[in-house]
């Protein structure tokens, strides 16, 4: 079968749309490879101005990692470091969290890694609920694509934005939650653990969790 980019996919749906068709069923299989689909919409969306946010941007951070993941990690929003370079996850917080995926025998380039934000609230502030309900989709369209099987949220604002709990983050620990269908854990952010040491052999617990249910899942 021939592969088409997804700007070729919505120039033929809005043809047939034209010429009166309003139902198309498309089989997964049928649609562009995962990577390109991925490529193409964080092409599409690197110049989002739909928040505040995008003021003090200078890079957009999509996202990275495997396009068919099983697991998805998901933290807050991108700093100082991710703002610069346009990659999630790449400075001190971003190697303990490579070392905390080691830890429990997965390698980085195994998972995808992105953030609830794309772009970096000033000064690293949480971003407010009118910028995260303005991002969302982009997670939601990342996460339809990947289609993992586990999500592993990292820190509260994560927990907060997909689950809508207000609840500190330990309450949300300890359980499987739920997000469009996906089973999801929660544990704290990498930044959290660098600030607070000893909150790491709670982590250590959650992570330990996520091993024995990813050795699991389907291949
Ligand atoms: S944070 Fe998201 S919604 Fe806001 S400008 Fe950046 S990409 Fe767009």
């Amino acid at each position: 079968m021939t592969s088409i980019g997804l700007n070729q996919l919505k120039q033929y749906l809005e043809y047939l749309n034209l010429s009166g068709v309003e139902d198309v069923y498309i089989s997964k299989r049928q649609l562009p490879d995962p990577a390109i689909r991925l490529a193409e919409l964080e092409e599409a969306f690197r110049n989002c101005t739909k928040c505040e946010l995008h003021q003090e941007r200078d890079k957009f951070v999509y996202g990275e990692g495997n396009p068919q993941a099983r697991m998805v990690l998901i933290g807050e929003g991108p700093g100082a470091e991710e703002n610069a370079t346009g990659k999630p996850f790449i400075g001190k917080a971003g190697q303990l969290l490579t070392k905390m995926l080691q830890a429990i025998n997965i390698e980085r380039d195994d998972v995808y890694i992105t953030n609830v934000v794309k772009c970096r609230p000033p000064n690293n502030r949480n971003p407010l609920s009118s910028e995260v309900q303005s991002c969302l989709p982009y997670l939601d369209e990342q996460l339809e694509i990947i289609s993992p099987q586990l999500l592993l949220l990292l820190g509260r604002v994560a927990a907060e934005s997909l689950l809508e709990l207000d609840q500190p983050l330990k309450s949300y620990r300890g359980q499987t939650h739920e997000y469009k269908g996906i089973t999801t854990y929660v544990t704290y952010h990498p930044s959290a653990l660098l600030r607070n040491p000893a909150w790491k052999k709670f982590a250590w617990v959650d992570l330990q969790k996520v091993r024995d249910h990813y050795q699991q899942l389907d291949v």
